[in-house]
């Protein structure tokens, strides 16, 4: 069989990769307020290695790459690396996930470069709330983003993290982004991760939050495609749609097809497994094709059938969502 496959006859078609572990912003719910140890640059995968393992990748039936973070924005020159992967033939899709703090500035060239999709974290629409959230006063910046990726037609999706007493007062002002806008709104539950004070009761669960909207809007589920996280809802009448990630709550390991590449080259086949192995370290050793293909089909082959429950989760892989690359 060609292709990634793990041990349960999963293809892995979808290549996450972080490109760097900084960030402009620092949200509660992800990163501490400061003490974050950044890679030195010279740990980091260059633009060359990440595009020749990109390519490597996509000889091995990867068909869809976002490139994530940390802040994928904040890399210096991330849009000569955007328009390296988007010629990369055989690789139709090409998505990032961003803070929006650049997006005004660039959405129109990410969109003329040929990028499917735009993830934008936005969980609250309210600027003195963002500034706790964040711990910047940017929402302006990213409000502004937002309408400009809908301006030159990026596909979009805006990420919320519901945490409760934070923002769970605005989950239907968020549906109503949804109404007028061909946008994705997709409602998040809050995971652990390193020095994030995660606890179980602030979860706020999908179920619970589709019951919320559920109350007010006659909801619809839709078939969403194989390998999907989310969750999908329409709403009658509603140029965009509704969908929920609940990493906690509803496990959606089944049919999972991704892997990961962190911003210093670790291959990872789930967000909460550790890995040991590092495909910078093999390429700068002057690894062949065959020598990668090993290494993450070793990898692939230490692959879980589905995470354990979330409660064992903070004792898995002691790292920040930024460290791992989210
Ligand atoms: N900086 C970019 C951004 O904020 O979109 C990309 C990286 S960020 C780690 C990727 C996604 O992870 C964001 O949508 C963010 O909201 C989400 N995220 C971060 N920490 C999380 C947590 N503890 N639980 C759930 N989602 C989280
Ligand atoms: Fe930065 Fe994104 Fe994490 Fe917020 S969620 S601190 S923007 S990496």
């Amino acid at each position: 069989m060609q292709g990634l496959f793990d041990r349960y006859g999963r293809q892995h078609t979808y290549l996450r990769v972080s490109i760097t572990d900084r960030c402009n912003f620092r949200c509660t719910y992800c990163m501490p307020a400061d003490g974050i140890e950044c890679q030195p640059k010279e740990n980091l995968l260059s633009f060359e290695e990440i595009e020749s393992l990109v390519r490597f990748f996509v000889r091995h039936g990867i068909r869809k790459v976002r490139l994530t973070g940390g802040e994928p924005t904040v890399r210096r020159n991330y849009l000569e690396l955007v328009e390296r992967l988007t010629q990369i033939e055989g690789l139709p899709e090409v998505a990032i996930t961003t803070n929006g703090s650049l997006l005004a500035l660039d959405a129109e060239r990410l969109h003329r470069m040929g990028v499917t999709g735009i993830n934008v974290s936005l969980d609250t629409l309210d600027a003195t709330r963002f500034e706790k959230i964040t711990r910047r006063d940017k929402f302006s910046l990213v409000w502004n983003g937002i309408q400009e990726a809908l301006r030159v037609g990026l596909r979009l999706k805006v990420n919320c993290v519901v945490v409760p007493g934070v923002n769970d007062d605005e989950i239907l002002d968020f549906v109503e982004l949804a109404r007028s806008q061909p946008l994705t709104v997709r409602f998040i539950e809050f995971m652990p991760f390193l020095d994030n004070s995660w606890n179980i009761s602030g979860v706020v669960s999908s179920s619970e939050i589709r019951e919320k909207i559920g109350d007010i809007y006659p909801l619809f589920s839709v078939k969403s495609d194989p390998g999907q996280v989310a969750s999908t809802y329409q709403i009658p009448g509603f140029r965009g749609d509704i969908e929920f990630v609940s990493s906690v709550t509803e496990s959606f390991c089944g049919d999972c097809n991704r892997l990961r590449l962190t911003a210093d080259g670790l291959v990872k086949s789930c967000l909460f497994l550790p890995t040991e192995i590092s495909l910078r370290d093999l390429v700068r050793g002057g690894a062949g094709e065959a020598e990668l293909l090993s290494a993450v089909q070793n990898c692939l082959d230490g692959k879980w059938k589905e995470h354990p429950p979330m409660t064992k989760w903070t004792q898995l892989d002691q790292l920040t969502m930024v460290q791992i690359g989210g």
